[in-house]
């Protein structure tokens, strides 16, 4: 047990997902518990720079688990890019007696605390924040479950619209580099076809797929893009391509954009919240440091910050499969 742990310090950094707040609370309230005092460092990695510190107790964080977005706010921080803005952080926890540091974060910002840590020999552990699941080390990142939740709320919507007209939507959701957006909120929509920056099936097998969708007689044709698939078209060019080729289409494009990262988290994001902030608070007093809180199959575990950030997270290819399967 490193009992020199005697004050922590919290922020959430980069893009904001619901469940940060509900982390932020485990954090203070398990610190708490173990009789560490918590600072709350408000607008992420800047505030560390410019001391906007502010001890919290377990009362600080009373009826926030269920508040999306973040009450610490985030920035990006170009000065924390630098030695000399890292060093202006340092000098703040220093002053401030701060032992360790939580960083609630997507991998950018995991990037950011590894450098300061090496730099400055300073305990941190990362809590992966990011509604795209893209993070290697944890099947579930805090927001990604409330996000697919919104974006499957959103086309149960738009099918209602579509469906009364006989439109076939192209529906463009958050995912530059990774899938698992698109890719179960599509199948939990149950979307005709999903096109996804792991996976390229080319334009053809889109119109095929749109061709026999027509021909089955369905009354409605959903198409879920992920906002990085890799056809070379964006999803508007992607909605004119169709109609060019198909002119029995009459096809409409939605941008679901940054709703998907509101709202209240789900339940399944605030009990992994709740978890991860108490296996961060746990695990620094172990010792550990440099390291990713994470869950699979249902136990937490800590993965080196480096491998975190440079390990791929796969998409499930198997759900490809299902989503040929059922959309005929
Ligand atoms: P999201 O996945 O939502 O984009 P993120 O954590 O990846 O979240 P970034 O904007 O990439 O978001 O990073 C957040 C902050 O982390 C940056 O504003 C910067 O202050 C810090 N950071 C990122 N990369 C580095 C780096 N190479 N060196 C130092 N700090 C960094």
């Amino acid at each position: 047990m490193n009992e020199t742990i005697k004050r922590i310090a919290v922020l959430t950094s980069g893009g904001d997902a619901p469940g940060m707040n509900a982390a932020v609370r485990a954090v203070v309230r398990s610190s708490v518990f173990y009789q560490i005092e918590c600072y709350a460092v408000y607008q992420g990695y800047q505030g560390l720079i410019d001391g906007n510190f502010k001890e919290f107790s377990a009362r600080s964080v009373n009826n926030i688990v269920n508040k999306g977005g973040t009450l610490l706010k985030s920035a990006r921080s170009l000065e924390f890019r630098t030695p000399e803005g890292r060093k202006r952080a340092y000098d703040n926890l220093i002053k401030h007696e701060i032992d360790a540091l939580v960083v609630i974060g997507g991998d950018g910002s995991f990037t950011g605390a590894m450098i300061f840590q090496n730099e400055f020999n300073f305990p941190v552990i990362g809590i992966p924040g990011t509604i795209d699941n893209d993070i290697f080390g944890t099947q579930f990142t805090l927001g990604y479950d409330t996000a697919i939740n919104t974006v499957i709320d959103v086309i149960d919507k738009i099918r209602d619209t579509a469906s009364s007209h006989n439109r076939l939507f192209f529906v463009e959701v958050m995912g530059r580099d990774a899938g698992h957006i698109a890719l179960n909120s599509g199948i939990g929509a149950g979307a005709e076809e999903i096109l996804i920056p792991e996976e390229n099936r080319g334009l053809e097998q889109l119109l095929e797929s749109l061709k026999k969708s027509e021909k089955s007689g369905k009354s409605s044709s959903i198409v879920v893009v992920a906002e990085g698939d890799k056809t070379g078209k964006n999803v508007f060019e992607l909605a004119a391509y169709v109609e060019k080729n198909l002119p029995y289409y009459e096809v409409r494009v939605s941008v679901l954009g940054h709703m998907q990262r509101g709202g209240s988290p789900s339940c399944f994001d605030r009990v992994l919240a709740s978890r991860m902030g108490v296996h961060a608070v746990e695990s620094l007093r172990d010792g550990k440091s440099n390291v990713m809180v994470g869950v699979m199959n249902d136990t937490m575990k800590l993965t080196p910050l480096e491998h975190a950030i440079k390990g791929k997270s796969e998409i499930n290819k198997d759900l490809l499969r299902v989503t040929d399967i059922l959309s005929i």
